[in-house]
């Protein structure tokens, strides 16, 4: 006897839903994809218990027949496809008519659909993927499909969900993309009966954005614009200041799709280039239309993903749309020009923001660290004949304890080089002499890994004694708020003092000390960036090690900085003294290192 066996398609759609069907929100997703390609200009969302007590989306589309509206529980049955050729031009979001059959495998799910045409509805209800009942029903033009008890025959997968908080934080995301990516829908998304996103589906895109990261968010955005025979690009770009340390303020569509890409992330970035400083991100909002046979959209079981057919011309259509935006928006007042030597035309102002950010958010920090460098003077370039300056004329802004250093030279980490450095490349790392040959040293790596293990030494510097008190209104997005809700507390430990304001209004009484108000402020949002978007669960210790971290990285010193001679050895003398001196908090390396051996080799000195 064979060992093979047909699955019924009761248990092959609860293996389909495993893969299209993975939470609340992917649910959600499915329904308003669903509703988006039955043509509607109002979707309106609800969810209770993060959605897995009762989650519903209802819209003013097509609507279905009697007979569609049962055959739309059977698997890979769509209206959208009839051919494996259409594959390769699809225009619509759904296409392998999986989402209702696997979402009804899952749940106890009541569909009501009404055609414009037709004087009554219907109503189908389906539990754990079998028909219950069929009938006629009045409701409204449109589509109501409404999820209750989801995974209530799946406890694994229900064991696996977050808090109710967490789960309405991920849904709220999935609609404020749609609600972005398609400005002329109205989307309303209700949590636990509280409106917490409307948007009025007018048309503009900014209005979308506005909706979702706050008006003070939208007034710092770029318009972006594209047109040639086969594309459009509309979308705005943050400006260099509204970077984050994250990538997840990043929004691309093509085709209506929000798709994860690589290649056009870094096409947009690239059009940043030395506008924003190390480890910083843009913020940006790209609605891409191109031809439907221009793209693969199969090759993803969430669809998220899709392949380009003609990739490099589109990356370099957006890089240079992205720049025009920024160059146009960037213009430099003339005084500033003869200061700084500019490349392209936005050089100088990156040089201001940065200037400006050290001052406003970091200087405080920097001061009180007496054995800290100070930041120099940015205007100051950067010199070629660095490596021939000698010690005397180091800049007197730039004062490093060097006696100090020089003091406690004894305890170094073991077995590390004793390095001389000779000379810094690009203002941005340190070429040293070793026992054994080169080594090339990053110096923002290499004092974030000090100022780290220093911070972790002595976290309470951070905490707050005597704050400065003050009030600033922060809008957060609906998931960052969920976030704060649930550690509040451990915010507060740190030193931010917070008060709820209404809805995702917070106010942001008092940053920890050592930190100042701007400084503190980017930092919180960072955290909850950060934390919003990392499923790792947060413990206060996880928190105030990611607030550390953050720290060291503000305030060490930057790429494209000149260093002397004597700061450049403080430093490495104070690397050598670290716990874990080759590698900086975030797990990059500090140094390379090329050997005498490795020299000659290259050299053809040996073979
Ligand atoms: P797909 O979207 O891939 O076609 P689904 O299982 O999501 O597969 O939906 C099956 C079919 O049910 C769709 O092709 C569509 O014809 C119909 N349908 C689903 N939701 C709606 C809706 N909100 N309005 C109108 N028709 C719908
Ligand atoms: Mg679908």
């Amino acid at each position: 006897m064979g060992r093979i066996i047909l699955l019924d398609e009761l248990t092959a759609n609860k293996i389909a839903a495993g893969e299209v069907v993975e939470r609340p929100a992917s649910v959600v997703k499915e329904l308003v994809e669903n509703s988006i390609d039955a043509g509607s200009s109002r979707i309106e969302i609800s969810i209770v218990d993060g959605g897995l007590s009762m989650l519903s989306v209802s819209d003013n589309g097509l609507g279905m027949d009697a007979g569609d509206a049962r055959l739309a529980f059977e698997r890979h049955a769509t209206s959208k496809i009839s051919s494996a050729a259409d594959l390769d031009a699809i225009k619509s979001l759904g296409f392998r008519g999986e989402a209702l059959p696997s979402i009804a495998a899952v749940s106890r799910l009541t569909l009501k659909t009404r055609m414009r045409e037709k004087v009554s509805g219907i109503e189908v209800v389906m539990e754990g993927g079998k028909l219950k009942s069929i009938s006629e029903t009045g409701c409204p033009v449109g589509t109501i499909v409404e999820v209750y008890d989801l995974f209530f025959n799946t406890p694994a997968r229900k064991k696996h969900m977050k808090s109710p908080a967490a789960e309405a934080g991920v849904v709220s995301e999935v609609i404020n993309r749609f609600a972005m990516g398609y400005p002329e829908i109205s989307f309303q998304l209700k949590n636990n009966e509280r409106i917490i996103l409307k948007t009025t589906g007018k048309g503009e895109l900014i209005e979308g954005i506005a909706a979702v990261h706050g008006l003070a968010a939208a007034r710092e955005m770029l318009a972006v614009k594209v047109d040639t025979a086969a594309t459009r690009v509309r979308g705005f770009i943050g400006k260099p200041s509204l970077s984050r340390a994250g990538r997840t303020h990043q929004t691309i569509y093509i085709n209506g799709r929000f798709v994860r890409n690589r290649g056009i992330t870094e096409a947009v970035e690239r059009a940043y280039h030395s506008m924003l400083m190390v480890g910083r991100h843009p913020v940006f909002v790209l609605n891409i239309s191109i031809e439907p046979e221009e793209v693969d959209v199969n090759v993803h079981p969430a669809k998220t993903e899709v392949r380009l057919y003609r990739a490099q011309s589109l990356e370099d259509l957006i890089t240079s749309a992205v720049s025009v935006a920024l160059a146009e928006n960037c213009l430099i007042p003339s005084a500033q020009e003869d200061r700084v030597p500019v490349k392209a035309p936005w050089a100088s102002i990156t040089e201001e923001v940065r200037q400006e950010e050290w001052k406003i958010s970091y200087l405080d920090l920097a001061r009180q660290e007496s054995g800290e460098f100070q930041p120099v003077s940015i205007s100051e370039q950067p010199e070629i004949s660095e490596y021939v300056k000698q010690p005397e004329n180091t800049d007197a802004e730039d004062p490093v304890n060097i006696a100090d250093e020089k003091g406690q030279q004894n305890s170094g980490y073991p077995g590390f080089p004793d390095l001389r450095p000779v000379a810094q490349i690009d203002c941005t790392y340190i070429v040293a002499q070793g026992e054994d040959g080169m080594y090339l040293i990053d110096q923002h790596a290499a004092h974030e890994r000090i100022l780290y293990e220093k911070y972790m030494e002595r976290p309470e510097v951070f905490v707050a004694s005597e704050q400065e008190l003050f009030t600033e209104t922060i809008q957060l997005t609906f998931q960052e708020s969920q976030v704060l809700y649930d550690n509040i507390i451990n915010f507060s430990d740190l030193g931010f003092v917070i008060e709820h304001f209404g809805g995702e209004s917070f106010l942001l009484r008092g940053v920890p000390a050592g930190t100042s108000k701007n400084g503190g402020r980017e930092i919180f949002l960072d955290l909850l960036d950060y934390f919003s978007h990392n499923r790792a669960t947060i413990t206060g210790k996880a928190l105030r090690e990611k607030f550390l971290i953050t720290m060291a990285c503000k305030n060490a010193i930057k790429a494209n900085h000149k260093l002397g001679l004597p700061e450049m050895e403080s430093l490495l003398g104070r690397l050598a003294k670290t716990r874990n001196p080759y590698t900086c908090p975030h797990g990059r390396p500090t140094m390379i290192h090329f050997s005498g051996y490795d020299l000659e080799k290259r050299f053809k000195r040996v073979v």
